[in-house]
Order: C-alpha cells, then structure tokens, then sequence
C-alpha cells in the first residue's frame, strides 16, 4: 500500500514537473531551449528576455555528476530546437540522449577562447603564481595550461571571461533557429556582455586580497577561480573530481592542513564527504557552504552574479575571521602568525 501510494505521488510529481516545463513552452511561439544547469541557464535566461524563456533541465538538488534522465527529461530533449549544455566532462548522462535525437545542441566547453585548465594527476598546481607556499615564497615550477579535453576541469563558467564568451556563443546560436527574433537575441548579448565585463571588474577588485589564500574542499570545481585570484585548493592534490579522499589522502591533507596552517574548509551541499566536520573539528577550522552550481540561489536572471560574488564572500569571509585571529593578542603563537592574505 505504502509502495503504490509512493509511485503514485512520484508519477504525479513527473506529471506536475512536466505540466509546468510546457506551460512555460507551449504559452509562445519561442523557441524551445532546454539548458542543463542553473549557471547557464541565468544567462540564457537573459538571451532570451523578451521572446520567451529556456527551461532548466536539473532543477532543485540535482547534480550533473550524478543524475540519470527521466522519461520527462528525454521528451523535454526531444521537442528542444535547441540544447545548451557544458559538455560530456560534466552533464555525461545527457550524451546519449542528444546523440540518439540528433537534437541541435551547444556544447560551451568546445566554444573558441574559453580558458581552459586542468591538473595535472599528482600535482594540484594549475598556475605558477598560486602554488606559492605560503610560507616559504618558493615558487613551484610545474605549470599546467593543457588543453586536454579529458582532464579539463567543467566548471568553466567559475571564470568570467568565459562566461562572455559563452554568452556570445549562445546569443549566436539562439539567432540561427530564431531569426525572426535575432535582433532582440543581438541586442540581449550586447546588454550582458557589457554588464558582465563591468562585473569582472568589480568580482576582480573583491578577490583581490585572496592572493595566497589556502584552503581545502574535496570537491575540486574552483580551478578557475584558483587560477584567476591565486588561490590554492590544498586538498585538490589529493582528491580526484569530486570523490571521498581515500584513508591515504585523508592522512595526507591532515598533513597538509598542519604544514600550511590552512584555517578554512569548505563543504559541498552536493558532495559532503563527511570528513569536513571531521577536520574542522579536530584542526578548529572554519567550516562554511559553497557549491559551484549554487544550487540554493534562486534560479533567474541574476543567479550567475549572485553565485560568483558568494563564492568571492566566502573565501573572504573565512579569511577574515582568520586573519584577525592571527592579530589578536590571544593568540599563542606569536612567532608564527597565520598568513592568509
Ligand atoms: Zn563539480
């Protein structure tokens, strides 16, 4: 009884979901835009502003890492004119689906100029300038920019200068399957393409003070900001992708968290490994929330700005508490300040 009652609401969920996604469609003659990820679909949100709306195919908790298609989802792909999507490297599940439809589909990750990095298997250095040790001003001479679509890390909108290009690149295709609309779609890029450039500026000023700021989250998705504001995720090291770290990496990034005095962690909403509280716990570090999807931020328009200033305000959150730690007179260690900043 219990069985059917939890069928019967989980079908009726699908139908609901369904009804709204083609409310939103069928109300005009837009084109149907199916996007997978709430990133990508704020911008392409904006695009579309004034001809219709795009619908967002991982709503809620979903993670692209792990996520299977519903019958709901496929019929979505397959009555799209156009799919907007990271790629293969982080939305897999949708490879399939798309191939079998033969669906008009915008993979960002092949899009012209995008800045694209990767780590290298047993150095979690993408940048010379962030690799720094804290400590020791000693510069680490393994550098990585390869462009190596296998290991590339997907979350490639965590970089600004991406995400124009992938605002360009999406404004471009939305012109193609609409052309009756093209001059709003031109008009739309222009509009957030500037407003986006003036946002780097601004995000460029916050991060500023994060040069050399360490800290550890075992989901490795902030290569991007690593890289742009010389910040240094210690555990990337030793974690692949977003996986629990083994005993082995475990004991390593306790090593780590002691050799560099790392203050922070972060703890992914969708990835929580259960060793964070562990750590904070036991080195009294300062554990706060981030997700590279912003999963929590209301989807829209503006989702894209709020997400990128949080993750800004969280390292700089957890790296002011610390820093003024450090100063306080309590503080035994007076020989040994942290240096965070
Ligand atoms: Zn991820």
């Amino acid at each position: 009884m219990r069985k059917s009652l939890k069928l019967l609401n989980y079908l009726l969920m699908i139908f609901i979901t369904f009804q709204v996604h083609a409310s939103v469609i069928q109300n005009s003659d837009a084109p149907k835009v199916v996007v997978s990820i709430k990133p990508l679909y704020a911008l392409t949100y904006e695009l579309m502003r004034g001809v219709g709306e795009p619908v967002l195919l991982l709503q809620g908790a979903a993670d692209p890492h792990h996520f299977s298609l519903t019958p709901s989802h496929v019929k979505l792909i397959k009555e799209s004119d156009l799919i907007v999507w990271i790629g293969p490297m982080l939305e897999h599940f949708m490879v399939k689906t798309i191939a079998s439809k033969k669906k008009r589909d915008l993979s960002l990750m092949s899009t012209k100029g995008l800045n694209l990095l990767h780590r290298k298997d047993s150095h979690g250095c993408i940048l010379e300038k962030a690799c720094v040790a804290p400590n020791s001003g000693k510069k680490d001479d393994s550098l990585l920019y390869l462009k190596d679509y296998t290991t590339i890390d997907p979350h490639i909108w965590l970089d600004v200068h991406n995400a124009i290009l992938m605002v360009q690149e999406i404004g471009l295709n939305l012109a193609a399957i609409d052309l009756k609309n093209a001059k709003i779609y031109r008009d739309n890029t222009h509009r957030l393409v500037k407003k986006l450039i003036a946002f780097k500026d601004t995000l460029d000023q916050k991060a500023k003070s994060l040069r050399h700021f360490h800290f550890i989250s075992f989901h490795d998705a902030y290569a991007y900001l690593e890289y742009n504001y010389k910040l240094k995720n210690s555990a990337a090291e030793t974690v692949k992708g977003h996986d629990k770290p083994s005993l082995k990496a475990y004991s390593k990034i306790r090593d780590l968290i002691r050799k560099r005095d790392i203050r922070c962690i972060l703890v992914d909403p969708q990835h929580p490994s259960g060793f964070e509280e562990k750590l904070a716990k036991e080195f009294k570090m300062s554990l706060y929330t981030a997700d590279p999807l912003g999963i929590n931020i209301q989807a829209g328009p503006n989702h894209y700005f709020i997400l990128m200033e949080s993750l800004i305000q969280t390292f700089k959150k957890c790296q002011y508490k610390h820093k003024k730690q450090s100063h306080s007179p309590k503080k035994h260690h007076k020989t040994n300040p942290h240096r965070h900043g």
